[in-house]
């Protein structure tokens, strides 16, 4: 699947850069305060074959590299297998099903279109946010909370991604606590060219289980897990990185779930602080559930923490692979 995604990277190579333009000529129409337009239309003009799987309820569109699955009246999509998260909807209008352009824009086209950095610039430094700590304990269950855990985890991967050649700094090193608006901040000063938040998940009762990786969402969509929060059409700073975000959440959820046969949540979209002040693509890790006693169980483990170290690094490898080519 990683030489799939590879792959299909490789195809975005051979179109020429003015596509976007031209594909901006396709007709839109207005939708629940979304600007639409038909994925029969978009997969005609990329010449991807486009085929109903269930009439007028699951679609799927594929190249010869890549493979994109939708379901009407649905958020999630499935893109080369893995779950993405959209901000609006796939809908059913006149027998076609249509997108967000919203949505093209930036959770689909980053991948299968994906940015490139300016010749000669580097994906060198990473900092890593292990979230939480101090007087802030994040999620807790009988083995511990989810700061030490953060911590933890943080150390394994500054050790793998320094073995891999990155140069790596921590928002945090002990048991302190840092305010969230400031950790962006740390990377900043330390010129890192990527920010990744650690966390675990929790939920009372239980119940859920896997893994998922937060972007900060567009202007004008509304987050994935939006409590009341609602579609705000405010850029931050960290929305210049959109295209970026989108692609780095992509390639660590994939890798992750590579390594660590993880269920999977999904890309996400999230406006929290880390994500918002961000001044480089930025992306914010749930490795797992604490309140899943299985996945607690691999949290409390140092091998299994190893693992996951080990998938979010392979993401950020693949990612600086695809960004640096030229
Ligand atoms: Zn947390």
């Amino acid at each position: 699947m990683r030489q799939l995604w590879f792959l299909c990277c490789c195809l975005a190579l051979l179109l020429p850069d003015a596509v976007h333009a031209q594909e901006g000529k396709l007709s839109t129409f207005a939708f629940n305060g979304f600007k639409y337009i038909q994925l029969d239309d978009w997969a005609k003009y990329y010449s991807f074959n486009h085929t109903w799987t269930r009439a007028s309820k699951e679609l799927q569109i594929s190249s010869k590299w890549s493979k994109l699955e939708f379901e009407i009246e649905n958020k999630r999509m499935l893109l080369n297998g893995t779950a993405v998260w959209l901000s609006a909807p796939v809908v059913l209008r006149d027998g076609s099903a249509c997108v967000s352009t919203l949505d093209l824009d930036n959770a689909i086209h980053p991948v299968m279109f994906p940015p490139r950095l300016k010749p000669g610039t580097k994906v060198k430094t990473i900092c890593i946010d292990p979230g939480h700590g101090g007087k802030d304990p994040g999620n807790q269950n009988s083995g511990g909370q989810e700061k030490g855990y953060t911590l933890l985890l943080a150390k394994e991967l500054k050790y793998q991604l320094e073995e891999a050649g990155f140069k790596v700094v921590l928002t945090r090193t002990s048991d302190k606590f840092v305010e969230l608006e400031s950790r962006p901040f740390v990377a900043q000063k330390f010129d890192a060219d990527l920010f990744i938040s650690l966390h675990f998940n929790g939920v009372a009762g239980g119940g859920a289980k896997g893994a998922e990786v937060f972007a900060l969402t567009p202007p004008g969509a509304s987050s994935t897990n939006a409590r009341g929060e609602g579609a705000t059409a405010v850029r931050f700073p960290g929305n210049k990185n959109d295209e970026q975000n989108s692609l780095l959440a992509y390639g660590i959820q994939r890798a992750l779930l590579k390594a660590t046969n993880a269920d999977d949540r999904g890309v996400r979209r999230a406006r929290f602080a880390v994500l918002r002040y961000s001044d480089m693509p930025a992306v914010l890790v749930e490795a797992g559930f604490m309140s899943d006693p299985g996945e607690a169980s691999k949290i409390r483990s140092s091998s299994h923490r190893r693992t996951m170290a080990k998938g979010i690094t392979d993401g950020i490898k693949e990612y600086k692979r695809i960004v640096e080519r030229q």
